[in-house]
C-alpha cells in the first residue's frame, strides 16, 4: 500500500454494525489527530440493513427491529455522537404486559407468583417444579465469560454448552421450558429452543446460574442491588434513525448500491472488489449478514468461511396490519403475545405497535405486527403476500378476536433474518476467530458470532472499528 495517501479502512455493510465500526474508527482517528479514510460499501440503495423504518398511511412501520436493548454503553455513546440522545423513547407503560397464546387462549405472563399460578400457563406439576428452581443443582465448571464480553468467544467446555431447552428444563422443569421459554425464544430468535446454544444465545442466563447457582436467586440478588434489567428503547422516528444519522457523520464516506463480491489479502493489504470496481484497503471490517459474510470471508480464510456456512439463518416475514381502533377495542393494551407451538397457529407472535411505542400509528388506528417463519416454520415466511395477509387475518381473528378488514397491510421479508446460534456455537466462534486472528487488518463484525440483537451488533462493530483504526494509526 502506498504511504502517500491516508490509510484506508473499508467496511463492508452499512447496517448498524458496519456504521458503528465506521463511527468508532473515524472517532478514533479524530482523537488521534490522524488522517484515516473510512469507506462504507453498502449493497442496498440505502443504509440501515435490517434496521429499516417505513412510513405509509400515517403509520410508522418497523420491518426489522422494533427497538433495541439499552445494555451497551458504546451504543449510548454512538447515539449521543449521532445527536440522537433526545430522540430515544421508552415503551409505553402498557408494554409491560405480555401474553402467551396457549391452550386456545391468551394467558398473561404475570409477575406475582400467585397471579402467575392462576394464569394457567403451567399445570400444578409444572408450577411445583418451577418453584424448586433454586434447589436444582448448578452445572459445575461453567465459564461465566461465555459470549458475555465483546469479542471474547469464551472457551466453552462441552458440558456448559447445552441447548437452551435442556438448560431451561434442568433449571425450571420441562413444562416451563416448553410453555414459557420456547415461546419467548421464538420472539427473540424466531428459533427453536432445542436447537439453540444456551451459552451463546442467552449468555446472561448461564452467567446467572454460574454466579448464583440459581436463576431466581440471581434475580433476587439483582433486585437487592437495585440493578434494573436493561430497558427496551427506540427512536421517535424509528430504529433506522440511528444508521441514517451515523452515515451522515463527518469523516465517513458511504457508498450505496455497492455490493462487495470479493476480498483478497494482497501484499499486507486487501483488494476489495465491488459492483463498482476494485478498491485497495489497508484494513477491512466485514459487517455483512449471512450468507454474504461467509462468501467474503472465503477470500481470506476458507476454514472460517466453511464454519460460517454452518450457521443457519432462516427467513422471517413481518406482516403489518392496521385496523380502525373500534375493531380492537376489546384488546387489552400490551406489548403483544407469543404463540406456543402445537396450537395450530403459524404466527410466531404479534406485537401491538400502537401500545408499545408512541407515535407508531395515528389516533383511531390499531397497528399489529405479526411474525412468521424462523427455524420452526421457514415456509411460512415464503407464502405469497396475499396468502400471508389472509393467514394473518385468520390467526388474529382466532387469537385476539379481530374480525375486521384491515385499513392497511404490508409484508416485509428477510430471506436470512437472524443467525441461529446452535449448540456448539461458542466452539465454532473460537475456531473462526483462530482462523481469522492471524490475518492482520481483517475484522468480522455484525451479529453472526457474538449476539443477534442490534445493541450487540453495534458493540461488536464499534470494537472492530476501534481495533482497525488503532492498528492503522499505530
Ligand atoms: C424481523 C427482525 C426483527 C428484529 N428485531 C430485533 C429487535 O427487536 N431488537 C434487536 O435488538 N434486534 C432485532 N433484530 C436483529 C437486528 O436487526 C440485528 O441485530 C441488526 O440488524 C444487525 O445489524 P448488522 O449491521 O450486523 O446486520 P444487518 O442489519 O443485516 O446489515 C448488514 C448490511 O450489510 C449489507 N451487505 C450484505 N452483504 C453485502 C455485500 N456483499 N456488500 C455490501 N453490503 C452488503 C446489507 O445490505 C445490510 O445493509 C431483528 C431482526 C429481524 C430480521
Amino acid at each position: 500500500m502506498s504511504d502517500e495517501r491516508a490509510r484506508r479502512l473499508v467496511i463492508v455493510g452499512g447496517g448498524p454494525s458496519g456504521l458503528a465500526a465506521a463511527w468508532k474508527a473515524s472517532a478514533e482517528a479524530q482523537r488521534a489527530g490522524a488522517a484515516l479514510e473510512v469507506v462504507v460499501l453498502e449493497a442496498d440503495a440505502r443504509v440501515g440493513g435490517k434496521a429499516r423504518t417505513g412510513f405509509a398511511d400515517g403509520l410508522l412501520i418497523e420491518t426489522g427491529p422494533q427497538g433495541f436493548l439499552d445494555d451497551q454503553p458504546v451504543l449510548r455513546e454512538m447515539i449521543a455522537a449521532c445527536g440522537l440522545a433526545e430522540e430515544v423513547i421508552e415503551p409505553e407503560p402498557a408494554a409491560n404486559r405480555r401474553y402467551i397464546y396457549r391452550g386456545g387462549r391468551l394467558r398473561e405472563l404475570q409477575r406475582s407468583p400467585l397471579a402467575f399460578a392462576r394464569s394457567g400457563l403451567l399445570g400444578p406439576f409444572g408450577l411445583a417444579r418451577l418453584a424448586m428452581e433454586p434447589l436444582a443443582p448448578a452445572r459445575p465448571g461453567g465459564d461465566d465469560r461465555l459470549g458475555a464480553g465483546v469479542l471474547t468467544s469464551g472457551d466453552a467446555t462441552p458440558h456448559t454448552d447445552e441447548s437452551l431447552f435442556d438448560f431451561a428444563a434442568r433449571r425450571m422443569g420441562r413444562q416451563a421450558a416448553a410453555r414459557l421459554i420456547s415461546p419467548v425464544v421464538l420472539g427473540i430468535f424466531a428459533g427453536d429452543a432445542r436447537r439453540l446454544s444456551a451459552a451463546a444465545a442467552f449468555p446472561r442466563l448461564v452467567a446467572m446460574e454460574q454466579a448464583h447457582g440459581s436463576l431466581f436467586k440471581a434475580m433476587r440478588a439483582g433486585r437487592k442491588r437495585g440493578v434494573p434489567p436493561p430497558g427496551h428503547r427506540t427512536f421517535r422516528r424509528g430504529v433506522e434513525a440511528l444508521p441514517q444519522a451515523a452515515a451522515a457523520l463527518p469523516g465517513i464516506d458511504v457508498a450505496c448500491n455497492r455490493r462487495v463480491t470479493a476480498i483478497e489479502h494482497r501484499g499486507g493489504g486487501f483488494a476489495v472488489t465491488s459492483s463498482a470496481g476494485g478498491l485497495a484497503a489497508d484494513a477491512v471490517v466485514v459487517a455483512a449478514d449471512l450468507p454474504s459474510a461467509a462468501d467474503l470471508v472465503d477470500g481470506v480464510s476458507s476454514a472460517a468461511a466453511e464454519e460460517l456456512r454452518q450457521i443457519e439463518s432462516p427467513p422471517i416475514a413481518v406482516v403489518h396490519t392496521a385496523f380502525e381502533v373500534a375493531a380492537a377495542a376489546h384488546i387489552e393494551p400490551a406489548y403483544g403475545f407469543l404463540v406456543a407451538r402445537g396450537e395450530g397457529i403459524r404466527m410466531l407472535g404479534c406485537q401491538y405497535e400502537t401500545a408499545t411505542f408512541s407515535g407508531r400509528s395515528p389516533d383511531g388506528t390499531f397497528l399489529a405486527r405479526s411474525m412468521f417463519g424462523g427455524s420452526v416454520d421457514p415456509d411460512a415466511a415464503r407464502l405469497a403476500d396475499e396468502e400471508i395477509i389472509d393467514l394473518t387475518r385468520r390467526e388474529l381473528r382466532r387469537t385476539v378476536g379481530i374480525d375486521a378488514t384491515p385499513t392497511s397491510t404490508s409484508v416485509a421479508r428477510w430471506p436470512h433474518a437472524i443467525p441461529q446460534y446452535a449448540p456448539g456455537h461458542p466452539q465454532r466462534v473460537a475456531r473462526i476467530e483462530a482462523a481469522l486472528d492471524p490475518i492482520d487488518g481483517f475484522y468480522l463484525a455484525g451479529n453472526v458470532l457474538h449476539g443477534v440483537g442490534l445493541s450487540r451488533a453495534v458493540a461488536v462493530g464499534a470494537a472492530c472499528g476501534e481495533r482497525a483504526a488503532k492498528r492503522l494509526l499505530a
